[in-house]
């Protein structure tokens, strides 16, 4: 049953099962292989700061950086999505906690979720055991859903949603317009913002169609009463669309790449209002 994956391990390779991979994945934890970069988002008319989104990043003994677009979904298929899953919640609420003691700003951070986590009936209690341990107020947590998650899934994915969401946890909906984009779904989960994809905030510039759907993603979202984000966002141009457009918030190259979490203080400290 077990599918056969094959990963770098300290420069070589090694064939491994779904069991083998989580406990990989359990050592790269163990020995700092696996840390999250958190990319900060802006409000699109003033500048402000409005929060992180913490990205995994995996680099082996040797340097080889592994993406996440590599094993994020080798993750997916067996139980490290799960072990990998806790860990990038625990280590951003501790950061986003560390932030708020310096006293530095209100800062939210952004999880990426994998639709499988959503399957574990014990899921909304693992976030807010780890709320509780690291101290972090919930509001200032955001969970990123893409929308697989919402309709492969089912009672219990919503059932968890609606948990965190009554205990006080923000949603956002990931890669909004890459899907099967649901309109319904809007009116079935609980979230409180949806995020442009990057395809869409690229093209915008050049072209009259992408242009039409960021317009249109906008204005869906502020009817239903949700904010929008535009993610990878790189040139000044696409901010001045995006302004045109009253998005609410951006994220991209044009305002930071991904940073370590030991220049986050700092970027907060330059980037606060006075
Ligand atoms: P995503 O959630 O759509 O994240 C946005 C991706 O765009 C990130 O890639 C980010 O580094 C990249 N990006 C940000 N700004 C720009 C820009 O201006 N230009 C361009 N070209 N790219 C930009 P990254 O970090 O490689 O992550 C890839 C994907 O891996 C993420 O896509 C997300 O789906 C997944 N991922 C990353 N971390 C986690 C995690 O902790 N858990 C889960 N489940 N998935 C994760
Ligand atoms: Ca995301
Ligand atoms: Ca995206
Ligand atoms: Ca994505």
């Amino acid at each position: 049953m077990a599918a056969e994956k094959t990963v770098a391990q300290g420069g070589g390779t090694a064939a491994l099962t779904d069991e083998g991979f989580a406990d990989r994945v359990r050592d790269a934890i163990a020995q700092d292989e696996l840390s999250l970069a958190y990319q900060p988002q802006a409000d699109v008319a003033t500048g402000r700061l409005t929060g992180f989104e913490a990205l995994a990043r995996w680099r082996l003994g040797d340097g080889t950086m592994i993406p996440p677009d590599v094993f994020v979904p080798m993750a997916e298929t067996g139980e490290a999505i799960h072990v990998l899953g806790e860990w990038a919640l625990r280590t951003a609420c501790a950061a986003a906690a560390g932030w708020m003691n310096a006293g530095l700003t209100d800062a939210p951070v952004a999880v990426n979720l994998s639709p499988r986590q959503l399957d574990d009936p014990a899921f909304a209690r693992t976030v807010l055991r780890i709320l509780a341990e690291t101290g972090l107020p919930a509001a200032n947590l955001k969970l990123e859903l893409t929308e697989t998650a919402l309709y492969d899934h089912n009672a219990q994915a919503r059932e968890t949603l609606m948990q965190l969401r009554g205990a006080g946890v923000r949603l956002v909906l990931d890669d909004f317009g890459t899907g099967y984009s649901s309109l319904a779904l809007l009116r079935r989960v609980p979230v409180e913002s949806l995020k442009i994809d990057k395809q869409f905030t690229q093209a915008m510039v050049e072209d009259r169609d992408a242009a039409a759907i960021v317009q249109a993603i906008v204005a869906l979202a502020h009817a239903l009463g949700l904010s929008v984000v535009a993610e990878g966002v790189e040139t000044p141009e696409q901010r001045l669309f995006l302004q045109a457009y009253r998005c609410d918030r951006l994220q991209g190259y044009w305002l930071a790449r991904p940073l370590p979490a030991g220049e986050v203080p700092d970027f907060i400290q330059r980037n606060a209002v006075p």
